[in-house]
């Protein structure tokens, strides 16, 4: 805990909602502005630039002037390394700001935005940095008359598109390797949550970067977003965002210059506890804990929980007992641990979901309306639905809200089916104390990260994504890398 008054740096706060193209905060082109609004309580935050294809053209030309006279690409990676260090340090030196910017922005706890979002997304730039003077290129095993060398470059121009959960840390996941293996970047926030990402780039400018080389266009998906995805002159297209407006992104590289396209998006994560498990109290406080951790809007949230039969009463009485503890509060409180919901869009999908699962027949034990409505903002319940059938809509979609949809099972076999039975991949969780089962049930999982006996433990050296419709490329780790560079070969006679 601080000793912060949050809500008189709220008040005092001037964010600035302007683009940064080439080192300047700029209007958009057409002098467009739309009003970034608070779900924490309805204020208005700042006036943010409604860029579009003229902002794009100009920003991807910076970008480009940029990566060819080499300001960036030609550093030594050392050099590199050091520049984003100090950018993380920055971050952190501005950490406090950064933070209250996220919370107002997108709604969730301060307590959360100060320890995970701006700590994790620190640490991947400086994760990044630190890796910049540590990889090595490859010699292959070439006949005696020749020299073949396999390196890395960096593919070019990189435009990231990111989604409004975790605003900060997407934009980190995308900013760490793009930068670091030497590209020019452009970035394009979404249009709900853009305020930390401006302030990022103003940061990574003070650090040393060279102006150019990071921009952020604010904006709206189908016309900044579009005119990215559409663009000649951008190299490679990152995305991280739903599956619907993934798979437009990979149109639209196929309909322009076949940019490289990579996609990180939607989830509905299957959370299998067995009779077995080796502690039913951490099982029960993971899976409720992970489920309603900011506030539900989470790609990886284990949405789905299958629990074995015979444990499924003491499951559920304990579960419904930690509930309680994920109420909604006001997100400038420090010990508020479930904040606000992103906004008016969101919160009827969302609604409209529980209303779904109701009238479906499954069984509503907790929550399952709005809260706070008298802060002005919005606000959801935890909210948990037992005698889930895995036809059900809530079974199905991703709901990306605090809702928690439990199935119960008899058979593994079967429950593995079942949890593979989606579109999508992105992670999934089996709780037992068999290693043996544990190892055959991970094996079976058809997801991109599974853990075993817990839930949320991942940090920046595992690579991140998605099987099946949950994308195609890896954030995090080294792997990440390969979004961003591209493979030469260099074929020498001696
Ligand atoms: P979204 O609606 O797909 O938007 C993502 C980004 O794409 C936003 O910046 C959005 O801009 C932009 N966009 C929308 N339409 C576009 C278009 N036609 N062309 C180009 N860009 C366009 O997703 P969201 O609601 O922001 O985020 C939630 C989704 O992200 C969930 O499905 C979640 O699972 C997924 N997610 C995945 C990961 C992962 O790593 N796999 C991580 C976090 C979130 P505007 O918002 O300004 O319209
Ligand atoms: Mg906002």
């Amino acid at each position: 805990m601080t000793a912060i008054n949050w809500h008189e740096r709220a008040a005092a706060l001037a964010a600035d909602g302007r683009a940064f193209i080439d080192g300047w905060r700029v209007d958009a082109r057409s002098g467009q502005r739309f009003d970034s609004t608070s779900p924490v309580d309805g204020r208005k935050l700042a006036e943010v630039a409604r860029c579009d294809a003229q902002d794009v053209d100009l920003a991807v030309a910076a970008a480009r002037r940029a990566f060819e006279d080499r300001r960036w690409a030609g550093k030594a990676p050392a050099e590199r390394k050091r520049v984003l260090i100090r950018f993380a340090e920055l971050m952190l030196a501005h950490r406090e700001e950064l933070a209250l910017l996220e919370t107002l922005d997108m709604g969730k706890p301060i307590r959360y935005s100060l320890s995970v979002d701006v700590q994790l997304a620190q640490n991947c730039i400086r994760w990044y940095g630190e890796a910049t003077d540590k990889i090595y290129d490859q010699v292959a095993p070439s006949p005696e008359d020749s020299l073949a060398l396999i390196t890395r470059e960096p593919v070019g121009v990189v435009a990231a598109i990111i989604p409004w959960n975790y605003p900060m840390l997407m934009a980190a996941w995308k900013i760490g390797p793009a930068l670091a293996a030497g590209n020019s970047l452009v970035l394009k926030p979404s249009e709900k949550a853009p305020l930390s990402s401006l302030r990022l780039a103003e940061l990574a400018l003070e650090a040393g970067v060279p102006p150019g080389v990071f921009n952020v266009l604010p904006g709206y998906g189908d016309e900044a977003g579009k005119a990215l995805a559409l663009h000649m002159d951008v190299d490679c297209i990152a995305f991280t965002g739903s599956t619907r407006v993934g798979k437009q992104i990979l149109q639209m590289a196929g309909q322009s210059n076949l940019k490289r396209a990579w996609t990180e998006l939607g989830g509905k994560s299957a959370n299998i506890v067995c009779a077995d498990c080796p502690d039913l109290d951490a099982a029960v406080a993971s899976a409720v804990g992970s489920i309603y951790f900011n506030q539900g809007e989470s790609c990886n949230a284990p949405s789905r929980l299958f629990v074995e039969e015979s444990i499924r009463e003491a499951f559920l009485e304990k579960a419904l007992r930690l509930v309680p503890r994920h109420a909604p509060g006001d997100p400038l409180d420090e010990q508020t641990v479930m904040g606000a919901i992103v906004d008016q869009i969101q919160m009827k999908t969302v609604l409209g979901y529980i209303e779904d699962g109701k009238a479906a027949g499954a069984r509503l034990l907790a929550g399952g309306g709005a809260a706070r409505q008298d802060s002005g903002g919005l606000y959801i319940e935890p909210t948990l639905f037992d005698g889930v059938d895995a036809s059900m809509r809530i079974a199905r979609e991703e709901i990306f809200g605090p809702v928690l949809s439990v199935l119960s099972f008899t058979d593994l076999d079967e429950a593995v089916r079942q949890a593979n039975s989606t579109p999508y991949g992105l992670a999934a969780a089996v709780w037992t104390r068999d290693m043996s089962k544990a190892i055959r049930t991970a094996r079976a999982l058809r997801a991109g990260t599974v853990h075993v006996n817990q839930y949320d433990n991942d940090d920046i050296t595992v690579p991140f994504g998605g099987y099946k419709q949950s994308g195609n490329g890896r954030d995090k780790s080294l792997h990440a890398f390969d979004k961003y560079t591209e493979l030469k070969t260099t074929w020498i006679q001696v």
